[in-house]
């Protein structure tokens, strides 16, 4: 685990977490596939929103299990929370990390379309 700060694209909304990046998933689900989200889960308790908390809209779909929160100035959704399995858990979207290159990560394909 390592640590990150992130952003939305107009950095009203802006964070840190402690993430690992050796795993992250491209799923083919709607909702990823049309934001082109690149996801890595961490513990709520390693993440920290900074600012930006009255600026998070909720999107909630299907089993409204996970609350998409998105910039409303901006529209870029950094990161979601939901429930996991050992507790809350929140998602984070790689593509708004700092100092990440997306082209030397390694992708994992996540069959959410199937589920
Ligand atoms: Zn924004």
């Amino acid at each position: 685990m390592k640590k990150y700060k992130g952003a939305c694209h107009c950095k009203a909304v802006q964070f840190e977490v402690e993430a690992d990046l050796t795993k992250v998933i491209e799923c083919n689900c709607t909702h990823c596939q049309k934001k082109g989200l690149l996801l890595t889960f961490s513990p709520a308790t390693q993440f920290k929103l900074i600012s930006g908390e009255n600026k998070l809209q909720s999107y909630r779909f299907n089993k409204k299990l996970i609350d998409h929160l998105f910039c409303k100035t901006c529209g870029v959704q950094a990161f979601g929370k939901g429930a996991g399995k050992n507790g809350p858990t929140v998602s984070i979207n790689v593509r708004c990390l700092d100092g990440v290159e997306l082209s030397e990560l390694t992708l994992t394909p996540y069959d959410g379309k199937s589920r």
